[in-house]
């Protein structure tokens, strides 16, 4: 039963205000804490001022107390309700009372009896709304020949590393960004031409996450550094001579977060995983919206845009009945809870889409290592397209 619920004012990577929930219960304490966005989609649930988040719940914290931790559900049907609490603080709340329910063993929410390990999908270079000089925002490795999580990461490791030593031998380094990842100083396309070379070496593949919203006004995709901005139909080509050209296996919202019939007409003509992220916002709606018309085969899960982990569950059944490969992903400014890494095996994720710099996002990586050599019979999700 819960007895008490205490809440701190914390940070997270970017130095932003954030929330540290604990639930107290007569098995121990449960505790949270959840990442936030920098290129926000406009159908996630709201983030408010975190202080005024904790004022407001500190009123109604009554409701919540004397619930069984077992009721999870009830318990996140009432965060919903509340429209003066932002998902900076009912993410978190939502966590710990199903790590209370779990006891702290959220991988085993649906009482598996094995496990198939998600492929790390991983940012080794950046641009657009997390900086850098390219319009597309992430330059993503996928480990594909990997046969067990621990070598997976090994791999990531090693291209992260390798790609600091090239682009720095040749100048086009310029720091590193909110993800751990490196902000290049070239184009898309030199940018590609040098990862792909790193890529091969290592036997991994490359996926993109354009987070086009962030760069689509008025009908036209802006690419500055290549010196052109494109119609819908030059981005629709671009985007293909790019998955050809490079090989790309995974491919997140390479148009605006309206364009499903773009995003159909991509995936009709691709074998790979075309997914969304501003396009879903994981809101069940929204999903519903993209079956109808068969815009995808992937969609990115971030619980804090769903508000609870009840409706992260509703979203993640709508994708599965339709065949979507589930991609749970952190956020750019992150925390040290590796929330998504238990996650990503109770959904059978297909990918965990992480940064492997910096200790909030190698910590959820890490703990998906140590998961790999406690739990029994452990194994590498089965890819098609891989
Ligand atoms: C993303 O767009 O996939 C992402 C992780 O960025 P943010 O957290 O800034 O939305
Ligand atoms: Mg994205």
């Amino acid at each position: 039963m819960i007895k008490d619920i205490n809440l701190f004012y914390f940070y997270n990577s970017r130095g932003e205000p954030s929330i540290k929930t604990e639930i107290l219960t007569e098995n121990g304490i449960f505790s949270a804490m959840c990442g936030t966005g920098k290129s926000r989609g406009k159908w996630e649930k709201k983030t408010f001022n975190v202080k005024n988040s904790i004022e407001n719940f500190l009123k109604i914290k009554k409701q919540f107390l004397g619930i069984s931790e077992k009721d999870w559900k009830y318990f996140d049907s009432l965060l919903e309700k509340q429209k003066n609490i932002g998902a900076e603080l009912t993410t978190p709340l939502s966590i710990s009372c199903l790590r209370a329910a779990t006891k702290n063993q959220i991988y085993n929410l649906f009482e598996k009896k094995s496990f198939n390990f998600p492929y790390p999908l991983s940012n080794v270079l950046g641009g657009g709304a997390h900086g850098g000089s390219t319009s597309i925002q992430e330059f993503l490795i996928i480990p594909s020949k990997a046969k067990s999580f621990p070598e997976a990461v090994s791999l990531v490791i090693n291209v992260w590393k390798s790609v600091q030593k090239e682009f720095k031998k040749k100048g086009f380094i310029a720091g590193r960004n909110d993800e751990g990842a490196w902000l290049t100083r070239e184009n898309e396309l030199k940018t590609l031409d040098m990862l792909s070379k790193i890529t091969e070496d290592f036997g991994c593949d490359i996926g993109l996450d354009f987070a086009a919203t962030q760069f689509y006004k008025h009908g036209f995709y802006y690419y500055p550094f290549l010196g052109k901005k494109f119609n819908s139909e030059q981005q629709f080509d671009f985007v293909l001579n790019l998955i050809k050209t490079y090989k790309l296996k995974y491919v997140e919202d390479p148009f605006h977060e309206n364009a499903f019939s773009s995003f159909s007409d991509l995936r009709k003509r691709v074998g790979i995983c075309i997914s969304g992220d501003d396009l879903y916002c994981t809101q069940p709606d929204r999903i519903k919206l993209g079956v109808a018309k068969s815009s995808t085969s992937g969609i990115i899960i971030k619980p804090d845009q769903a508000g609870t982990i009840s409706k992260t569950l509703e979203a993640i059944n709508i994708a599965k009945e339709n065949n979507m490969d589930i991609i749970v992903s952190h956020r750019s400014g992150e925390t040290c809870d590796y929330f998504i890494s238990d996650f990503s095996l109770a959904v059978d994720a297909k990918f965990i889409k992480c940064g492997v710099g910096g200790g909030e996002r190698i910590v959820k990586l890490n703990r998906l290592i140590e998961l790999w050599y406690k739990l029994e019979r452990p194994k590498m999700v089965k890819i098609n397209y891989l």
